[in-house]
């Protein structure tokens, strides 16, 4: 087994490992029909839209 030549620094293990807590900034997209800011790759959930294309019906939502 190797075996760590030096012992890494307090800074540099705390570097490595808070480079995996930064904060995802969500991706928002513009919805094509109503402006809507959603997720991509998501219907709408105002409208129902998607790629140009009514998939939900408006009346099904809330
Ligand atoms: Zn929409």
């Amino acid at each position: 087994m190797g075996l760590p030549k030096r012992r890494i620094s307090r800074a540099r293990g705390r570097k490595r490992r808070t480079a995996n807590m930064r904060l995802a900034v969500p991706t928002l997209v513009e919805c094509s029909n109503c402006g809507n800011r959603g997720m991509r790759h998501r219907v709408c959930p105002k409208c129902g839209f998607y790629r140009g294309k009514q998939i939900l019906k408006p009346e099904e939502m809330a």
